[in-house]
This record gives structure tokens, C-alpha cells and sequence, in this order.
């Protein structure tokens, strides 16, 4: 079976796939590690438990992992060695990272050299994989980057208009995230559309807590809404998207807020939060929106437009676009936003059917365009997961030195 995990600074998240990457055999998370109130919950077939119970550290997460998957009654393998390969999601591989790979001592002294470009997520991945290997030592572990996917993207469209040296010297660049979810979702895209990925110039909205939009031509990611940091490009539950960065010097300089405020201004009180002054959740912004909260109808609004903006400017990218496609917690379950986005496109060629957008078929791949649409508009639900192990199971499967 494949093990993927998926290690952030206080949880670790886990699923154990059966060895053909085609059923979920056991999944769960630890969380509040370190913390007061830590505990583990756990689904096994039909069993779900919750553990409640001191999480020192990472490694003892692990252990309780490990335990909870061979327990007797509520776990799903017998013996440890059930576990044949373990994939890990590592967040940010620089340009040294162009596909997932198989870790050895020198690729985790690559990914320490990654840290200082994701000082937020790198060093809880590495800790992941470290206490992973520990633990399980025979087996191959993979690491699948979040910005592998966007290393094809061309100069153009990763360079920023910066003093050349200084981007050089200190890795400053578009990088993107989320790309493994936008590897499975296209992939997925051509099985659904029964379409070979070469043909397809598709617009990827992934739409979750965080917000990013790809320009993927045939299955190539050619440009991406994520840049070097996690705030900019279409606007997110909390962060703020694209401004014009010369507020931050103003705020600075004229207002007096410290740097330390304005990073967490950006992060943390913006987006549909910062707007609303309500919520980071689509739905309580939905809610209150319908029922006349003007502030919650711009945040609507404002989400929206930034999308639709990204879909003309991609389709000019790529010299014109089939296929657009909704994916993540707001791109799956929101008719509306999806609506909203889709407005006025009809001169790309982007119109959708209403009943089709508005059925509710949670979960379900779809298509939600006319037939005759010139760009198939669909709903894949993403499962970066999944992709994880589909990558494990393949590296895994190649002669090991
Ligand atoms: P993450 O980026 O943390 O993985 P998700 O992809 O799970 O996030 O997306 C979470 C967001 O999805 C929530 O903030 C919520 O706003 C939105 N969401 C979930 N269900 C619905 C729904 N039925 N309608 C509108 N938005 C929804």
C-alpha cells in the first residue's frame, strides 16, 4: 500500500492507498501537535475514531500514525511492511524540483537549500520526511512539489521586471503553487473530455482557502496567478491578491505600520475577510450577500471579476482557450461564483448551462457548457492525494539504487 502524507507546521495529514492507487484504504490527521488539546482522528471503512491525547512532536505523530494504521480493530494493515512506498506533498521546490522524485540524502540537502523561498511550509515538510524515513527506512519515499508542475512555464511569463542580477542572485521569480493539483485536474480534464491533453488550452481555476488560476497548455502549465509568494494573483479567503505594491511602502512610510503588520494584512485580514469584514467562507459571504450585506456582495463581486480578468489574459497567453475548469472547495460547490465568473464571456466562446451549473452533484466530474459550447466549461473536483500517489506508485515501482 501507498502511504502520502502531508506534514505542516502543527499537523500531519495522511491517507494509505491501496497499491493500484484505487481505493483509499484508511486516511486521517493529526493535529495540534505540541499543543494543548492535540489529538488524532482516524477513518477505517466504516470506523471512525478521535484520539484525544498529548502530541509532543512530530515524531511522536508518526508513532501514533503508525500504531493507529496496525491497531487490531480500527486499522487497516497488519504488518508494517503493508506499506511499500511513501509519498510525501513537499511545498516549494524551487527551480531545482522539476518533477517528483525519489528522496535520497542529496535531494533532502536540495530541500534545505529551498527553505529560505518557503521558510513557512519547507521545514515542516522536511521534518515529515525525515521522521518518515525513520521510521520507515526500506521503503522508497517521494517527494511531490507543489511548484513542479509551473516549471515549464516560459521566461516571459516567471521573469519579473526586476534588476536581472539581483532575481538571479536571490531565486526571485514566478514560481506557482498548487500545481499538483493542477497536474491531476488536467489530466483529468482529458479523461472526462476523452480529449488527448495535447489538444486542450486550458484555464484551471483552483478555487480553495487559497486561489490560483493556470494557463495549462497541452498539459503544460505555461503561466500561473501564484508568483513568489502565496498573496498575489486573483483574491483568497484571507489573502489579498493582486494591488499595487506601492501601498506597502505608503502603509509603511506615510501610515507608519510596521512590515511584520503589513505581511499580516495581507495574509490574514484581507481577501474576502478584509472585504466582507464578515467571513473568509464563500458560503457566509453567499448568505449575506442574498440577503443585501453590500459589503459581502462586493466581496463577491471583487472575487469574480479578478477570476474572469485571469481568463482573458490567459486565453490571450495561450492564443485562445477550449477548456475551463472549476476545481477546490469554491470551484466544486459554488454555482454562483462559477455564474458569476463566466459572465460575459460568451466572445470567448465560454457559456454554461444553468441546470447543469446548478445541479447539485457534489463530488461529481462534469460537464457544465452547452454541447455545442466552443470552450467545454467543467466541475473536476481536485485530489492532490491521489496525484501523490500516483507518483509514489510509479517512482516506487522503477529498480531503486
Ligand atoms: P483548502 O484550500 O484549505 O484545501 P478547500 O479547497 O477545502 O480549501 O476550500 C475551502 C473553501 O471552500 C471554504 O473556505 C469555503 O468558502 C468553500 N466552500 C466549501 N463548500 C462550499 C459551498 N457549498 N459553497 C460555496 N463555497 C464553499
Amino acid at each position: 500500500m501507498i502511504l502520502v502524507i502531508n506534514c505542516g507546521s502543527s499537523t500531519i495529514k495522511y491517507q494509505l492507498f491501496s497499491q493500484d492507487v484505487a481505493t483509499v484504504t484508511a486516511k486521517g490527521a493529526v493535529a495540534k501537535i505540541g499543543e494543548p488539546g492535540a489529538y488524532l482522528d482516524h477513518q477505517s471503512g466504516d470506523q471512525k475514531i478521535t484520539l484525544e491525547q498529548d502530541i509532543p512532536s512530530h515524531s511522536a505523530g508518526f508513532e501514533l500514525i503508525i500504531n493507529t494504521l496496525l491497531h487490531a480493530e480500527y486499522g487497516a494493515i497488519s504488518h508494517i511492511n503493508e506499506i511499500t512506498a511513501v509519498g510525501h506533498r513537499a511545498v516549494h521546490g524551487a527551480d531545482v524540483f522539476v518533477e517528483s522524485t525519489v528522496i535520497d540524502d542529496h535531494v533532502i540537502e536540495n530541500l534545505e537549500a529551498c527553505v529560505p523561498l518557503a521558510p513557512l511550509h519547507n521545514p515542516a515538510n522536511l521534518t515529515g520526511i525525515r521522521q518518515a524515513r525513520a521510521l520507515l527506512p526500506n521503503v522508497p519515499h517521494v517527494a511531490v512539489f507543489d511548484t513542479a508542475f509551473h516549471q515549464t512555464m516560459p521566461p516571459p511569463a516567471y521573469t519579473y521586471a526586476l534588476p536581472y542580477e539581483l532575481c538571479q542572485q536571490h531565486k526571485l521569480r514566478r514560481y506557482g503553487f498548487h500545481g499538483t493539483s493542477f497536474r491531476y485536474v488536467s489530466r483529468r480534464t482529458a479523461e472526462v473530455l476523452h480529449r488527448p491533453v495535447e489538444e486542450l488550452k486550458s484555464v484551471i481555476c483552483h478555487l480553495g482557502n487559497g486561489v490560483s488560476i493556470a494557463a495549462v497548455d497541452g498539459g503544460k502549465s505555461v503561466d500561473t496567478s501564484l508568483g513568489f509568494a502565496t498573496f498575489c494573483g486573483a483574491m483568497m479567503g484571507t489573502r489579498s491578491g493582486d494591488f499595487d505594491p506601492g501601498l506597502i511602502f505608503h502603509l509603511h512610510n506615510e501610515v507608519g505600520m510596521s512590515l511584520a503588520d503589513i505581511e499580516r494584512m495581507v495574509f490574514k485580514e484581507s481577501g474576502l475577510l478584509g472585504i466582507s469584514g464578515l467571513s473568509n467562507d464563500m458560503r457566509t459571504i453567499e448568505t449575506q450577500a442574498a440577503a443585501g450585506h453590500a459589503r459581502s456582495q462586493l466581496a463577491l463581486d471583487l472575487f469574480a471579476y479578478m477570476i474572469k480578468k485571469y481568463i482573458g489574459a490567459y486565453a490571450a497567453a495561450m492564443g485562445g482557450l477550449n477548456t475551463l475548469v472549476f476545481t477546490a472547495g469554491i470551484g466544486e460547490n459554488s454555482p454562483v461564483v462559477r455564474q458569476k465568473v463566466c459572465d460575459g464571456l460568451a466572445f470567448l466562446g465560454i457559456t454554461i448551462d444553468n441546470t447543469a451549473n446548478t445541479q447539485a452533484v457534489r463530488g461529481a466530474e462534469r460537464v457544465i457548457s452547452p454541447p455545442d459550447a466552443p470552450v467545454s466549461v467543467l466541475v473536476v473536483p481536485t485530489n492532490e492525494e491521489k496525484m501523490i500517489a500516483l507518483d509514489t506508485a510509479e517512482l516506487a515501482a522503477l529498480p531503486q539504487h
